[in-house]
C-alpha cells in the first residue's frame, strides 16, 4: 500500500444534501482508493453492483384480499466468493440503499477476510402490520421469487431488520422444499435445531467488545479505568454491554428508544433486560434518566452508538466528550461527523470492523452446514475471538502505514487491497 495520500477534493468534500446509502458508499469507496496503489479499472468495477433483483410479491392476507410488495436482492461482488447478506422487511427498503448495503457487506467481508462477497435485499413492507401467517406466507413467496438467484454456493441470505431465525428457517424450508433435498446452507442466523450455530445472536455484539478491548490496549487504557456508554441495550449493544462490564469496564449508561439510564458509579447491566427480554426496561432501572443525546455527550471513555444509523451528526457531534467511539450500529457517524471526530483526533473503530462478529459466525455457521457438524458453543466464540483479532491487527497496520487515515480509512484500505488482488488474480471475462 503507498504511505502516499492522494485524496482528490471530490472524495473529502463534506456533501450539501443527504446522499443514498449508495452515493455514500461510493463516495467512501474512492475516497479509500486514495489511500491504496490499486488498479483503477478495479474501482471502476467495484462502483457498480453485479446485479440487482426486482421481483413481486403477491400474498394473501388473512381476510382473503391480496396485496403485492416489491422485494429486492442486489448482489454487489463475489470475486472473493458467494454473495452474502442480510434481508430486511422494511417500510423504507427500497433499491439504492440495497445496493449500497451490498457494497458495504462486500467491505465486511473483505476485512474479515471472508471468503463471501456483498448482498443485500428485502421486501417494501412493514412486518408490524402482518400476522405470523402473512409474514410466513409473504417470506416463503419471496423465497420462490429469488430462488433463482440465490444458494449456498451463489447467494446466502442472512436475518436484518424486521426478519429473524424464523424468517430464515422459512426461507431455508421453501427453498429445500423445491430444490428437493434439505439445503440448510442457503440462509445463516437459523435456529440451532435446524443448522444454525450457537452463538450466532450475540456475535455482533461479542465482537464490538472485542474490538473495543483491542483499541483500549493500543492506547494503553486498562479496560479496568474505562467508562463506558452503550446507546441501543439491544442484540449488539446488551450483548457488547455486557461483555465489557464482565471484563471489568464501568459502564455508566445504556439507552433504548424511549430513554437512557445513567450511573457514573457504574451500572448493573447483567441485572437490565434487553429490548427484546422486556422492551422499555431500560428506563425503569436505578440511576438518572436521561435522552439518548444526553448520553452521546456523556464524558465517557468509551462511546458505542449500537442503534440506529445517522445519530452522530454535524448537529450532535460537537457534544461527544468521548475518548473513543467504536460503532456497533450500521453507519451510526455521518461523513461530516466523521470528518469533525478525525478533526479532533478521536479514533472512530468502523462499524465493517466492530459488527463483522455477524457475519463472521455466518461464515462458521455456512462451514457447519457444509460438513454437517455443529460446533459447540466455546469453539465458536474462540474462532470469533482469533479473527476478530485478526482483522483488528490487519487494520492497525494499514492505520500505522497511512499516517492520515482514519481507522474507518484503514478498514476500507485493507478490504480493498484484497479485492483488488482477487480482481488482479481472476482478471476480467471475457
Ligand atoms: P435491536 O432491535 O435488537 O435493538 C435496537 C436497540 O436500539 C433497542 O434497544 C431499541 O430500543 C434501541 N433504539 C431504537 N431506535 C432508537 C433510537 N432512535 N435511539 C436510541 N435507541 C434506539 O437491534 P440490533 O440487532 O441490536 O441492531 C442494532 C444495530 O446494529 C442496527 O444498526 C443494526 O443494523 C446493527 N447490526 C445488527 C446486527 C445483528 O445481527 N443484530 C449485526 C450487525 C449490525
Amino acid at each position: 500500500m503507498s504511505s502516499e495520500i492522494c485524496l482528490t477534493s471530490s472524495d473529502s468534500e463534506v456533501p450539501s444534501e443527504p446522499e443514498s446509502a449508495r452515493a455514500v458508499a461510493r463516495r467512501q469507496l474512492r475516497r479509500a482508493a486514495g489511500f491504496v496503489d490499486i488498479d483503477p479499472n478495479v474501482v471502476e468495477r467495484l462502483e457498480d453492483p453485479t446485479a440487482v433483483h426486482e421481483v413481486t410479491v403477491p400474498v394473501e392476507r388473512d381476510d382473503g384480499t391480496v396485496e403485492t410488495y416489491t422485494g429486492y436482492r442486489a448482489q454487489h461482488n463475489s470475486v472473493r466468493g458467494p454473495h452474502k447478506g442480510g434481508l430486511r422487511f422494511h417500510p423504507d427498503v427500497s433499491r439504492e440503499e440495497c445496493i449500497g448495503l451490498s457494497m458495504w457487506m462486500t467491505w465486511k467481508c473483505a476485512v474479515m477476510d471472508l471468503p463471501f462477497g456483498g448482498a443485500k435485499g428485502g421486501v417494501v413492507v412493514d412486518p408490524t402490520e402482518l400476522s405470523a401467517d402473512e409474514a410466513e406466507r409473504l417470506t416463503r413467496r419471496f423465497t420462490e421469487e429469488l430462488r433463482p438467484v440465490i444458494g449456498p454456493n451463489t447467494d446466502i441470505p442472512a436475518p436484518d431488520m424486521g426478519t429473524d431465525a424464523q424468517t430464515m428457517a422459512w426461507i431455508m424450508d421453501a427453498y429445500s422444499m423445491q430444490e428437493g433435498e434439505t439445503r440448510p446452507g442457503v440462509v445463516t442466523g437459523k435456529p440451532p435445531v435446524v443448522g444454525g450455530s450457537y452463538g450466532r445472536q450475540e456475535a455482533p455484539g461479542r465482537s464490538v467488545a472485542i474490538v473495543a478491548r483491542k483499541t483500549l490496549d493500543y492506547y494503553d487504557r486498562p479496560l479496568s479505568e474505562t467508562t463506558v456508554a452503550v446507546q441501543g441495550f439491544g442484540s449488539v449493544g446488551a450483548n457488547a454491554a455486557r461483555l465489557l462490564d464482565e471484563w471489568g469496564a464501568d459502564v455508566v449508561a445504556v439507552s433504548d428508544v424511549n430513554g437512557a439510564i445513567y450511573d457514573p458509579d457504574g451500572l448493573d447491566v447483567g441485572a437490565i433486560p434487553t429490548h427484546e427480554e422486556r422492551p422499555g426496561a431500560v428506563t425503569e432501572q436505578p440511576g438518572e434518566v436521561v435522552d439518548n443525546e444526553t448520553l452521546l455527550g456523556l464524558d465517557v471513555d468509551l462511546l458505542a452508538p449500537c442503534a440506529v444509523g445517522n445519530v452522530i451528526t454535524a448537529d450532535t457531534v460537537d457534544d461527544v466528550r468521548a475518548d473513543i467511539v467504536v460503532e456497533g450500529a450500521n453507519g451510526p457517524t455521518t461523513f461530516e461527523a466523521d470528518t469533525v471526530l478525525a478533526e479532533r483526533g478521536v479514533p472512530v473503530i468502523p462499524d465493517v470492523l466492530a459488527n463483522a462478529g455477524g457475519v463472521t459466525v455466518s461464515y462458521f455457521e455456512w462451514l457447519q452446514d457444509i460438513n454437517r457438524r455443529a460446533w459447540s458453543l466455546e469453539r465458536v466464540n474462540e474462532e470469533l475471538r482469533g479473527e476478530m483479532e485478526t482483522a483488528w491487527n490487519a487494520v492497525r497496520d494499514a492505520y500505522e502505514r497511512a499516517p492520515e487515515a482514519t481507522w474507518r480509512d484503514a478498514a476500507y484500505v485493507v478490504a480493498l487491497e484484497r479485492l483488488s488482488e482477487a480482481h488482479e488474480a481472476r482478471g476480467l471475462w471475457p
